[in-house]
């Protein structure tokens, strides 16, 4: 079986790679990504020379070589990861979200329909996505399936835009799809833009801990090992024209879960007990932000049997316990440097 997964370089993709390729080894893993900021080969170094993994440097917003690619590899299953995934991001440059997220998908939609026709049999188109597409939830209450889509930022309207093309060429076209919506992951390799890395590497640094507002936005927070376990189940196991809501029954106000990791890290650094919570800076609230975000994760738990395999506690320690022991990827990630590596590595 050819298995196409687009954005493998970034942080989600990574461990889907690296779980598909040493778990399937009579599978082909064809790993698809532009390599943009957030794509980084270095996270894969360990199975880079496996026979039964690719890379394959491509920008998913250009057509003309995304159709040649189908016809080429003849992929069997496709699972879509790539994507712009920045909120701040995209409040600055919301073009650049829809030509990835919705035009780059809107591509690879087409590729898969024109490579197949109808012969669907045993084929999938599997689409990632997030819980932010709902919108915003009040002080109670859970995102189920069934929620209505809500979306606030350029960012999250970007991804409900391409869940429902996805959705779309399901009732139009035949193409079974599966899709997923995850709540924020957390773990080893994620690019220090978003919380949890970002804090660790200041709290290093002894930099400020940029808190929006008041700091009592709560979120859901995810392993990333769990999300891409969850993945390897829906993409074997879940319903063609289903969605699956995906989560860690671990909500957190963002202020409690920075004095969380300020307490770890301290221990961790050997500081003295409430060092690093003095970095911590209140800042100007991000426009559009969405107060709570919630998952109902029953729906995965009961059809496929998955739960989390982590507790936060557990999971938090080996991202800052990896975090601690790769300054080296921090640096190289930090200063751009890791981007020279694809060209030593593959020109
Ligand atoms: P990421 O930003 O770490 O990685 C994205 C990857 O996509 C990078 O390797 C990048 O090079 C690649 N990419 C970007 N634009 C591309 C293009 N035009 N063509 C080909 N490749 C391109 O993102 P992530 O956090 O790993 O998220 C992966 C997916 O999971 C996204 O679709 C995101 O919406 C979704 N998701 C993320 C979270 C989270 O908390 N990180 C939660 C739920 C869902």
């Amino acid at each position: 079986m050819k298995v196409l997964i687009t954005g493998g370089a970034g942080f989600i993709g990574s461990h889907v790679v690296r779980l598909l390729v040493k778990k399937y080894p009579n599978y082909h893993i064809y790993n698809l990504d532009a390599l943009t900021y957030a794509g980084n080969l270095e996270n894969l170094t360990d199975i880079e020379n496996e026979p039964n993994y690719t890379f394959l440097k491509g920008d998913i917003t250009y057509e003309p070589a995304i159709s040649e690619l189908f016809k080429t590899y003849k992929f069997d299953n496709v699972i879509h990861l790539a994507a712009e995934s920045h909120v701040d991001r995209s409040i600055t440059d919301p073009l650049a979200f829809v030509k990835t997220n919705v035009i780059g998908t809107l591509n690879l939609l087409n590729a898969f329909k024109e490579l197949w026709k109808d012969k669907f049999e045993g084929k999938r188109f599997y689409h990632i996505s997030t819980d932010e597409v709902y919108g915003t939830l009040g002080e109670t209450g859970l995102f189920t399936e069934t929620t209505s889509y809500n979306p606030n930022s350029p960012y999250s309207a970007s991804k409900a835009s391409s869940d429902h093309f996805v959705r779309a060429y399901g009732e139009t076209y035949g193409l079974p799809f599966v899709i997923t919506n995850c709540s924020n992951n957390y773990g080893q390799n994620q690019f220090p833009e978003k919380l949890i890395p970002l804090f660790i590497n200041n709290i290093i640094n002894k930099k400020p801990l940029p808190v929006y507002g008041d700091g009592n936005y709560t979120r859901d927070w995810l392993y990333v090992i769990d999300h891409a376990i969850a993945i390897d189940l829906v993409f074997h196991k879940g319903k063609n024209a289903e969605t699956y809501n995906i989560g860690g029954f671990n909500e957190w106000k963002n202020i409690d879960l920075v004095k969380e990791l300020c307490k770890q890290m301290d221990v961790k650094l050997r500081n003295p007990e409430g060092t690093s919570e003095q970095l911590i800076t209140f800042v100007k609230d991000r426009p559009g932000h969405d107060l709570r975000y919630a998952i109902d994760a029953s729906k995965i738990n009961r059809e496929l049997g998955w739960s989390p395999s982590v507790t936060f506690e557990e999971g938090l320690k080996i991202t800052i316990d990896w975090y601690l022991s790769n300054a080296n990827w921090l640096k190289s990630v930090t200063s751009g440097a890791y981007q020279n590596y694809y060209e030593k590595q593959y020109s």
